[in-house]
């Protein structure tokens, strides 16, 4: 099990200029008249050269997220940006899922076949569950780490005051590496492992003893919405660690 803490303190400005494509999640629609409205939404062109029309590849699931800076790369992957702006902003990209906090600034990179090949934060938090597809590494980038994430759920939480990453690998496997140093290592786990990774090369077991602002039931909540159940193995067989606000999805 992880020991950190729960505490937040992450504060960074919000919001770069250009046109975004705003999502929002009408509690009044159903979860299929929502996914009409998103497609809706993604093909009004605020955005020329918008690579997702009806194929925009993000459904929102609870909360708010503007998508912007479509870039089409030479592979056939696109990559765009994703800023949240609400404290629980939860969307899903095929089949993995994301829960954010309104701070997460990331941009994505989703293959021609619809599939997340890669992530990079600037700023925020994001609880991810991936699908597990044979051989896969997900690409995980942060001011001052860069990840392989191997078919996980996972926690990343970028902080611009004191630019740190703390990475928690709440099951399966990642490998991480510290951008200062070099040094790498690999967080192979079934319940909760944690590091800080800091600007200055240190890159240190969380000394704390509960996940550091996410929870169990999000990760069943983050799961369910894409039809999975966590691969983990819970130390007493229960979830543990449950979120202050529950996620519903
Ligand atoms: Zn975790």
């Amino acid at each position: 099990m992880c020991r950190h803490h729960h505490s937040s303190g992450q504060s960074m400005k919000l919001g770069k200029g250009g046109a975004r494509t705003n999502l929002s999640c009408p509690s009044n629609l159903t979860r299929r008249h929502f996914g009409a409205g998103i497609l809706a939404a993604a093909t009004i062109p605020l955005i020329p050269n918008i690579a997702f029309s009806e194929d925009t590849p993000v459904r929102s699931l609870v909360g708010k997220l503007d998508i912007a800076g479509f870039k089409k790369q030479t592979d056939g992957s696109t990559k765009f940006q994703v800023t949240a702006k609400e404290t629980q902003t939860a969307f899903s990209i095929g089949g993995d899922a994301f829960l954010a906090n309104d701070k997460l600034v990331a941009e994505f990179e989703v293959s021609q076949t619809g599939v997340v090949a890669g992530l990079a934060i600037s700023a925020g938090q994001v609880l991810s569950v991936f699908a597990p597809i044979n051989g896969r590494q997900t690409a995980l980038e942060t001011p001052n780490a860069s990840a392989s994430i191997r078919g996980t759920g996972c926690f990343v939480d970028v902080e611009t005051d004191a630019p740190h990453t703390y990475l928690c690998c709440c099951y399966g496997e990642v490998a991480v590496q510290n951008s200062t140093t070099g040094e790498a290592q690999i967080l192979k786990n079934s319940y909760h492992t944690a590091r800080f990774i800091t600007p200055e090369g240190n890159f240190a077991e969380v000394p704390y003893n509960a996940p550091l602002n996410h929870y169990d039931d999000q990760l069943v909540a983050l799961e369910g919405a894409v039809g999975r159940e966590p691969h983990w193995q819970l130390p007493d067989g229960e979830l543990i660690f449950f979120a202050p606000a529950p996620l519903q999805l």
